[in-house]
């Protein structure tokens, strides 16, 4: 069983050193990535009231050297004007660290990127005991990087009591919520670059939604696969190749017929330039809308196009704008370039309201995986802890 930090009594900690996982693994820079930022907030919180010191765990980016630019010292001004108070940089074991953190008058510290060592990607168990020294009890509060075999996600587990904090517990809670308690209509819309992420979620839930909307890179792979010309698109060609080749494989023979039978939708009409399909259409964003006005649950996904780039935005500002009008649906809203969507959208439109009946989750692979209804390695962890 999950031992939750909300169904502990804090006081019992008070004084202790935590070891607390969180997800970093975002631009420092204000405010594109805020969102991510702001979802840890209340885990430390909580923890700081309680009188409990903490060391901030977590990775940035993928170091082969210890690069300087992926160092987390860079967060320091940001937990300093959050938290108001000093932080300390840890930037690697030393002698009697764990007694010069207990001793010292300040209560954050924030230790170096995880994978400016080996052990962390391999789960190793010495480096995860290495850390386990370093504090009294363990928190995950990184829904975002549980999907990955890592010391500090998985192996420090078998040193310390171990706790899901109020983030990971949230996401673990909408998540169920939304793959349990459906109610139809129920429509998800996939988007973005690479459909083989995202195919275990088309699968999982197959039987279960009535529309699948696609666009960008897998809306263009159905298209190639059908033999309707796409110019240089982006397209997975893992996929693509097992369509060609009229796949043995049950998924993607399911998915045809699906296409065939309208429950997988494909846009309509889309916006091109440089022989590349960039963005859906508006007759597309009208018809997607109309089907997001109607439903109850809303899983979404992927931009529809490179949204980045002005002229590429409406189809997936138009779905924004559809989605955040539907006050009633359950809706459930991920990944990385997604979300960032979203602060872009938000900058052009200051006074929009995110109602509560949207949970925007932190995971893009963490979440695709647990709504694919595999097993994340880090929350199995904690269930055994
Ligand atoms: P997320 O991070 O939300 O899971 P992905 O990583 O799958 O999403 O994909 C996001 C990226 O896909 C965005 O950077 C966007 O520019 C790109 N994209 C979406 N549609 C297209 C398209 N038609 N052509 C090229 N790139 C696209
Ligand atoms: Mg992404």
């Amino acid at each position: 069983m999950i031992q939750y930090l909300s169904n502990q009594n804090l006081n019992n900690f008070s004084g202790k050193v935590c070891l607390l996982r969180i997800d970093l693994n975002i631009e420092p820079k204000l405010p594109l990535d805020s969102y991510r930022f702001q979802a840890i907030i209340p885990t430390v919180q909580l923890l700081l009231k309680h009188n409990i010191k903490l060391i901030i765990l977590s990775h940035r980016g993928r170091p082969v050297n210890k690069e300087k630019k992926l160092s987390l010292n860079c967060f320091i001004p940001l937990f300093k004007k959050y938290f108001d108070t000093d932080v300390v940089f840890v930037s690697n074991f030393q002698k009697n660290l764990k007694s010069k953190i207990q001793n010292s008058n300040k209560i954050i510290f924030l230790f170096e990127n995880l994978r400016f060592y080996q052990g962390e990607e391999k789960n190793d168990i010495n480096f995860a005991k290495n850390l386990s020294l370093l504090g009294d009890f363990y928190i995950n509060d990184a829904f975002a990087v549980s999907h990955r075999e890592n010391s500090s996600v998985v192996a420090i587990t078998k040193f310390l009591p171990s706790y899901a904090g109020l983030l990971l517990e949230k996401e673990i809670k909408n998540l169920n919520k939304i793959i349990k308690n459906y109610k139809h209509p129920f429509v998800i819309i996939i988007g973005g670059a690479k459909i083989s992420d995202k195919i275990g979620v088309i699968q999982n839930f197959i039987k279960k939604a009535d529309y699948f909307l696609l666009g960008g890179g897998p809306a263009n792979t159905f298209f190639a696969a059908q033999g309707i010309p796409i110019g240089n698109s982006l397209v997975d060609n893992s996929i693509l190749g097992s369509f060609i080749r009229g796949s043995t494989s049950k998924i993607l023979k399911l998915i045809s017929k699906e296409v065939n039978s309208r429950k997988i939708i494909l846009p309509s009409d889309v916006k091109i330039s440089d022989r590349k399909i960039l963005d859906i259409g508006e007759r597309t964003t009208q018809s997607y809308n109309a089907i997001i006005k109607k439903s109850k649950t809303i899983i979404w996904n992927g931009p529809m196009g490179m949204f980045e780039k002005k002229e590429f935005e409406n189809g997936t500002f138009g779905i924004w704008q559809a989605i955040i009008k539907n006050k009633k649906a359950n809706i459930v809203i991920g990944g990385g370039e997604t979300v960032a969507s979203l602060q872009k959208f938000r900058i052009q439109n200051p006074k929009l309201k995110i109602n509560k009946n949207i949970f925007i989750s932190t995971g893009g692979g963490a979440m695709l995986d647990y709504l694919s209804g595999k097993k994340l390695p880090g929350i199995e962890a904690l269930k055994r802890s």
